[in-house]
């Protein structure tokens, strides 16, 4: 197919690809999914090779926000029966990250509801970030506070940070759909303090909001713009008691397009498949992994993820392997760029994105089950977390 061709060879360059040819990966048949799969997998073992990152989830504070992002199970208004807890303490949130660590993880994911951080909460988190690094020395830590006022950025990366977490979700036309009490330039803005502050940019998307082929190509298009060095792609977890709960309009075969487009016009960033994995890709999961390089290990911020052990035999049965502590992620170019090199950058992270927090219903998910048809509810794939941080139970890593 020329348009695979066409794609590998300018993503193995770097070179942007047409909008055109963006959404022609969207529109391809089912009939030409495995090219698509494996042409995107080219680009992805030219600048990843076959290692898997794992990164892991402590939400520091959960529900009880005061937005209103409508894929948010921790929304103002919500009625899911999520746990609800106020800020871990620095030792807590140590004990969590530690679990996920042991279990293959190389960054921790700090996140933590609400709109954004006082400067108490950020004196919090850097309490937390140095315990965490007292006791895992190589550890990448990456926030998640939500919106930044100024001097916040600069202080979580003098507290040790590596990383903030800020995504876009969707495309600046459709973005005042799914929130009205902040904005997309709000969220832009935030990437760019983070960057400036000498944080490693981590901004990526939700897919299954209703979205167009259109809106899904603009959002990734803005995040070459803002250049962040990984690109979380959450699948909407239509959790029950949210306002999206009905919105269940993803397929295996459509997130693997959307992954195989988010790789081609991103060629050479981390490309992480974040919530909703067990719940859309389900058995395709393991052909997932030709597209992004990353995952989250064990479970999301408010629903369960399929067992710990389970992600890391899945990446080793599709032949991959799991990266390294003292592997280097990004290609060398990017790597030895640093933050300097992108126009913005900037957290990237919904913190509960439909997706940073999707989950599925473990236990008797397989087996009997029906095939499923597109857009045919699968409730019974989704679990609230009741385990790990917030709880007495062992984490899930
Ligand atoms: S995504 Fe973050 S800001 Fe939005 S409702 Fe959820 S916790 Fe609050």
């Amino acid at each position: 197919m020329d348009l695979l061709n066409t794609l590998v060879d300018k993503g193995l360059r770097r070179e942007l690809p047409t909008r055109e040819e963006a959404l022609a990966v969207l529109a391809t048949s089912d009939d030409d999914l495995l090219d698509v799969v494996a042409a995107a997998g080219k680009v992805r073992r030219h600048w990843f090779g076959r290692r898997v990152k794992l990164n892991y989830l402590v939400n520091l504070k959960s529900g009880l926000c005061p937005e209103d992002c409508s894929y948010c199970s921790q929304r103002l208004g919500s009625t899911a029966g999520i746990l609800k807890y106020t800020w871990l303490k620095p030792d807590e949130a140590s004990r969590a990250a530690a679990a996920g660590l042991a279990g293959g993880a190389k960054r921790v994911c700090l996140v933590a509801s609400g709109r954004g951080p006082t400067d108490r909460d950020v004196d919090r988190v850097s309490e937390t970030i140095k315990a965490i690094k007292d006791q895992n020395e190589s550890v990448e830590v990456c926030a998640c506070l939500g919106l930044l006022s100024d001097g916040q950025a600069e202080r979580l990366r003098e507290a040790g940070a590596d990383a903030y977490n800020h995504n876009l979700n969707t495309s600046e036309e459709t973005y005042a759909d799914i929130t009205t009490t902040h904005t997309y330039a709000d969220r832009v803005d935030t990437v760019r303090k983070a960057h400036a502050a000498g944080l490693s940019a981590c901004s990526g998307l939700i897919a299954g909001m209703g979205e167009s082929d259109e809106d899904l190509v603009d959002v990734v298009y803005s995040l070459r713009r803002l250049d962040p060095d990984s690109v979380p792609v959450n699948f909407l977890i239509p959790v029950e008691g949210t306002p999206l709960a009905k919105e269940w309009n993803l397929t295996p075969q459509r997130c693997l397009r959307i992954l195989a487009m988010v790789r081609f016009v991103c060629p050479d960033v981390e490309v992480r498949i974040a919530g909703g994995r067990e719940v859309h890709l389900r058995s395709m999961q393991p052909l997932a992994l030709n597209l992004a390089n990353s995952i989250f290990l064990g479970d999301y911020l408010t629903t369960e993820g399929q067992a710990g052990q389970a992600d890391l035999d899945m990446i080793a049965d599709a032949g991959f392997e799991v990266e390294g502590a003292g592997e280097v992620t990004l290609p060398e170019h990017r790597a030895s760029a640093g933050c300097g090199s992108h126009e913005a950058a900037g957290g990237c992270g919904s913190h509960d994105s439909g997706g940073a927090c999707g989950s599925h219903g473990s236990g008797g998910v397989c087996g009997s089950v029906p095939a499923p048809q597109p857009n045919e509810a699968r409730t019974d794939l989704v679990a609230v977390r009741r385990r790990g941080a917030g709880t007495d139970l062992a984490p899930n890593a």
